[in-house]
């Protein structure tokens, strides 16, 4: 889609009524499910990792999985607002791929229900970066419009180039942690001039799905490394582990 294209896109979206995140139905506000696509919608609720988030088949809220009880990772917590499954999938994929930026603020309302405590303890908001080869090819970074949007909703400050891709990662999927984290080592960096930023500050990293939280954790690194006191993850969608199911 062009830029008239998008604009006047844009322009319909606020003046038609809201409708459905999944689907084309009238609701009665932005970030709302009609009610077939909300039954259909997995949600994340307890129980889950206190840690990572990930859902658990039992648990309280103070329970950790047994990948963040045998290796914490660097960040203090992630949360995420939906299960990515094929439902996910239908809101996720043409936000990322379709040129539907617009979707932003819709998935942004689930995103600042999930992560109310994460946001509310949040000096800054940084959006996961994507490398210019990337972002050339799709227009936009997804995580920045959704970082962008919660910064907004929160008034919190929006740190949008202080973390950089250094070069371009391989696609992680179907790699193990260790290989994800290899990948990864030397791709996250952080701008020189921008350090100063993050000083003791609580970092929340804001992205669109996380997997195996390599990025996350190589983000955090890079972060605590620069003088961050913590980092945090809130995410649109996140994975859920098979092994937990
Ligand atoms: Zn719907
Ligand atoms: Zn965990």
């Amino acid at each position: 889609m062009n830029l008239v294209a998008r604009a006047g896109r844009a322009v319909l979206d606020t003046l038609l009524p809201p409708h459905c995140l999944a689907c084309d139905a009238p609701v009665a506000q932005d970030g709302q499910f009609c009610l077939p696509c909300f039954r259909a919608a997995n949600l994340i609720s307890a129980p889950f990792c206190a840690r990572c988030g990930v859902p658990l088949p039992f648990g309280d809220a103070t329970g950790l999985c047994t990948a963040c009880h045998n290796t914490p990772p660097l960040f203090r917590a992630a949360r995420a607002a939906l299960r990515y499954d094929d439902m996910t999938k239908r809101l996720i994929l043409p936000f990322k791929y379709a040129d539907r930026p617009e979707l932003a603020r819709g998935i942004a309302v689930l995103m600042a229900r999930a992560g109310s405590t994460l946001l509310a303890r949040a000096d800054v908001l940084l959006p996961v970066p994507l490398h210019r080869a990337r972002l050339r090819q799709r227009g936009y970074n997804q995580s920045v419009l959704l970082a962008a949007e919660l910064a907004r909703a929160t008034n919190r400050p929006l740190l949008r180039d202080v973390l950089i891709r250094a070069k371009p990662t391989i696609p992680l999927g179907g790699l193990g942690l260790a290989a994800r984290q290899a990948a990864l080592a030397d791709a996250i960096a952080i701008h020189p001039d921008r350090a100063a930023l993050i000083q003791r500050k609580t970092a929340l990293l804001i992205d669109d799905v996380m997997t195996s939280g390599a990025t996350a954790n190589a983000c955090a690194a890079v972060l605590l490394a620069a003088g961050a006191a913590h980092v945090e993850i809130l995410t649109a969608a996140r994975v859920a582990d098979p092994r937990y199911e």
